[in-house]
């Protein structure tokens, strides 16, 4: 199979030096192993994306050197395909409705880490989040559910273990389909044989891996890299406002200081 690589950001903010990091891996690793980088913009949280940040994505990326093949898929233009996952996995009752607010779900996550509290009775919320059942999911998969696994280029062959996570949101009426369920069925669509991403979504494999595996997919080679720090050994993040590329690009900074700065990152 050809090597097929991504870079899927959200357009929330500006992209930053770590951003550059993995665009500039997984575009690098496509081209050293003979394959091919395509960029997806994963938009589907209106309340978060804007499309000036979704213009910067174009601009700073094709400042790297960075190319990818058009059309882009925007996953906004494709919330249907995400729904039909949603009710594919609703029918095979891998589903249950949460109909508690938001808030309540946050409060009871504090409570309770590992999730599992299924009795869920209907409040000022009028549509349910649906969340994965890993209960569900055992009995799907039956013995294939523990042996859920995959491989990372860095660490080696790896257990997946969804309880993780407990049983994430998959779906909910402001946001329509979230990012698990999103990212997975692209990933399958787009025919992605390696995602390279930092260690921040390391977590988020577990249960991307157990979708995959209900879904009927196949799981793709990982290789999450190590996260870039900033002068305070912080992790750079949009939210926290951390420098972002065009921040750098208009103080002056070229490429190749760009990629000076990157090339501190350790390989794991
Ligand atoms: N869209 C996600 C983000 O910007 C990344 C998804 C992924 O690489 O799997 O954090």
């Amino acid at each position: 199979m050809s090597y097929r690589t991504r870079f899927a950001p959200s357009p929330t903010g500006f992209l930053h030096l770590g951003h550059a990091f993995s665009a500039r891996t997984a575009f690098e690793a496509a081209k050293a192993n003979g394959g091919s980088f395509i960029l997806r913009i994963e938009d589907i949280d209106h309340t978060r994306c804007r499309p000036e940040f979704e213009a910067a994505i174009y601009e700073d990326l094709s400042w790297l050197g960075i190319e990818w093949p058009q059309p882009v898929l925007r996953q906004s233009d494709h919330l249907a395909d995400y729904q039909t996952a949603l009710e594919q996995l609703k029918t095979s009752g891998l589903v249950y409705a949460d109909y508690r607010t938001r808030k309540q779900q946050a409060e009871a996550a504090l409570s309770a880490p590992q999730a599992g509290d299924t009795a869920f009775t209907p409040s000022d919320s009028a549509e349910p989040a649906w969340r994965l059942s890993l209960e569900a999911a055992r009995e799907f998969l039956g013995a294939a559910y523990d042996a859920l696994s995959f491989t990372d280029l860095h660490k080696g062959p790896q257990k997946a273990d969804p309880a993780v996570n407990g049983d994430v949101v998959l779906g909910r009426k402001d946001v329509g389909v979230a990012y698990h369920l999103a990212v997975v069925v692209d990933d399958a669509r787009q025919n992605i044989t390696h995602i390279h991403r930092g260690l921040d979504l390391y977590d988020a494999t577990h249960t991307q891996v157990l979708l995959q595996a209900l879904l009927g997919f196949t799981t793709p080679t990982y290789a999450h890299h190590a996260l870039l720090l900033d002068d305070q050994g912080r992790r750079l993040a949009k939210r926290k406002g951390s420098k972002s590329l065009r921040d750098y690009r208009h103080e002056g900074l070229s490429v190749t200081d760009i990629k000076a700065l990157i090339a501190r990152t350790p390989a794991e």
